[in-house]
């Protein structure tokens, strides 16, 4: 402590410590990853940390809304089918809470469900895209939802 206080100001700025609680406090959003599958949760939180996202987990949508009203995060990343609640009742459910904040939702679909897009706009999802999804996309669509 005695040590910080002889820095100059500059000085302290560029210490980690500093740029480590600037980055928490100040410019990292939080992202809610809700997939049944592990290998694209996964996938999704190193394209996040990497965009300089906080990074929570779920693998339904019941921990989802659960970790929504706990702490509800900038943005969530949502799949569609899994089991114990799925994107669709999540929505839903979200929508009948009554958070400070609502989060933006961006919704992952594959190919093959590309007929629930419809209903998960109407449902209250503010994009989507497609799995598999690589960094630029997901970037450019977190951009889009207004979180970048
Ligand atoms: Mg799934």
């Amino acid at each position: 402590m005695a040590r910080l206080l002889t820095l100059s100001l500059p000085a302290l700025c560029e210490t980690w410590a500093f740029q480590y609680a600037y980055d928490k406090v100040i410019w990292m959003k939080s992202c809610l990853v809700v997939d049944d599958s592990k290998v694209i949760r996964q996938v999704a939180r190193h394209i996040l940390e990497t965009l300089r996202f906080e990074v929570r987990e779920a693998c339904d949508g019941r921990q989802a809304l659960d970790s929504c009203i706990a702490s509800p995060p900038d943005v969530v990343l949502l799949d569609w089918n899994m089991p114990v609640m799925s994107g669709m009742d999540f929505l839903r459910a979200l929508h009948a809470t009554d958070l400070p904040k609502r989060p933006k939702i961006v919704f992952c679909t594959t190919e093959n469900g590309m007929a629930h897009i419809r209903a998960a706009i109407e449902a209250g999802a503010d994009e989507y895209v497609m799995k598999p999804f690589d960094r630029e996309t997901l970037e450019s669509k977190l951009q889009i939802v207004g979180i970048d």
